[in-house]
Parts: C-alpha cells; sequence; structure tokens
C-alpha cells in the first residue's frame, strides 16, 4: 500500500501539470482575445472605408448627373467603376475579417470552457491535498486533534449539527455548570440538565442552538474548559 506522502507526491504532480496546463491555455487565451481585438480594430476601420466608398460614389453619380460634356461624363464614370472595385476590395475584406473574428471567438469559447473544467481540477486536487496534508500531520505529531477525538465521541447527527453550526457562529460548543447556557445564559429544560449532568453526554441548547455538555463546578472554575470552545 501505498504511503500518504506518495500518494501526496502523486497529487502534487497531477496538480502542477494541471497548474501548467491552465497556464497555458490562459496564455492562449490572452493571445487570442489581443488577435479577436486587432481583427475587430481592423475590421471597424475597413467598415469605416466601406461607409467613404459609398459616399464619394455617391458624390461621383452626382458629377456624372451635372456633366454637360462627353469627357467630364467619361471621367466621372471611370471614376464611379474605380470606385466601385475598391468598395467591393474593402467589402470582401470586412467578410473576412468577420468570419476571422467568429473563428477566434468561438476558440476563445471553448478554451475558456477547457480552463473551467481544469479549475475545478485544480480546485478538487487542492481539497484532497489538504485533507491529506492534514492526514500527514496528524500521523506526525502521532495524535488526533481535538475536534476528531469529538467527532468520535459524539453521535454523528449532532456532529454534523456542530459542523454547521460551527460554519456560523464563533463557537459552536456551550457549556453549563448550574442549568443556564454559558453562551446565551438562558435556563435549560430541568430534564435536559439533569441528563447532561447525570450521563456525561451531549445536547442542544433549545435557545441558541449550540451543542451544550455539562462542566462540573470546580473544572468550570480551572479555566480549562473554556479552550474546548473554540
Ligand atoms: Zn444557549
Amino acid at each position: 500500500m501505498k504511503s500518504i506522502s506518495d500518494k501526496l507526491g502523486e497529487e502534487r504532480t497531477t496538480l502542477a501539470a494541471l497548474t501548467e496546463g491552465l497556464n497555458k491555455l490562459e496564455t492562449k487565451l490572452t493571445a487570442d482575445r489581443a488577435h479577436l481585438a486587432q481583427t475587430e480594430k481592423t475590421k471597424g476601420e475597413c467598415q469605416l472605408e466601406v461607409r467613404n466608398m459609398t459616399n464619394q460614389i455617391e458624390h461621383s453619380r452626382e458629377k456624372l448627373n451635372r456633366s454637360r460634356t462627353e469627357r467630364e461624363s467619361n471621367a466621372a464614370q471611370r471614376e464611379m467603376e474605380e470606385l466601385r472595385k475598391l468598395l467591393k476590395d474593402r467589402e470582401d475584406d470586412v467578410q473576412k475579417l468577420a468570419g476571422e473574428a467568429d473563428g477566434v471567438h468561438a476558440q476563445i469559447t471553448t478554451t475558456e470552457a477547457q480552463a473551467q473544467v481544469i479549475r475545478g481540477e485544480l480546485a478538487a486536487q487542492k481539497d484532497g491535498i489538504e485533507s491529506k496534508m492534514a492526514e500527514l500531520e496528524k500521523q506526525k505529531s502521532g495524535k488526533e486533534s481535538p475536534r476528531d477525538v469529538l467527532a468520535k465521541r459524539i453521535p454523528p447527527v449532532l456532529y454534523r449539527r456542530y459542523e454547521q453550526l460551527r460554519g456560523k457562529r464563533v463557537y459552536a460548543v456551550t457549556r453549563t455548570t448550574d442549568g443556564t447556557c454559558k453562551a446565551c445564559n438562558m435556563g435549560l429544560p430541568p430534564q435536559m440538565f439533569h441528563k447532561l449532568r447525570r450521563e456525561p453526554t451531549i445536547d442542544q441548547c433549545p435557545s441558541c442552538n449550540r451543542i451544550i455538555y455539562y462542566v462540573a463546578p470546580a473544572a468550570a472554575n480551572d479555566g480549562k474548559a473554556s479552550k474546548e470552545e473554540g
């Protein structure tokens, strides 16, 4: 069986590969986005030229209509033909650039989706590594954390409740010595207090929902018990 540090090494390798893969995708995205921006800019310039040429053609047409000699008429005619050719070229350019922009845009969408998948993978790997690191630390120190000890001692339902509370409150666990909750100062139902005192057990304060346990007056005074509230 592989040791935890071997497995950790493997996961780190995967993590490094994923990070490298993500970096490559990010680099590609940056390049593609720059390419797209440049293409759109050039397309915009071409579109402006198309508009200008269309205006010029209109201008030539007016000249043609106003021409009084054949020479004037021919000159205006040639100008219009020349402008139409140029206009056609520019319109082709706009088409080409629009197609190119669509292609780059589709590529960016694909790359972004790939990057998103890798980011999810990375997040999952990091979680795995973090929990394995915690396990390694535990093995190194040769003992379980107070939280793990607590987790084994209390019923799963309560432990889940504790985990939920831990996210919401600074102190998820509280004590009672005299029948009132140390956290919210509300009195506990007498039956609950008797049970807590009689058979070392854990319950929930009905007022603040914190997990509550009984601490004998002497123990409560030595200050050590408060450590468990973290
Ligand atoms: Zn309470």
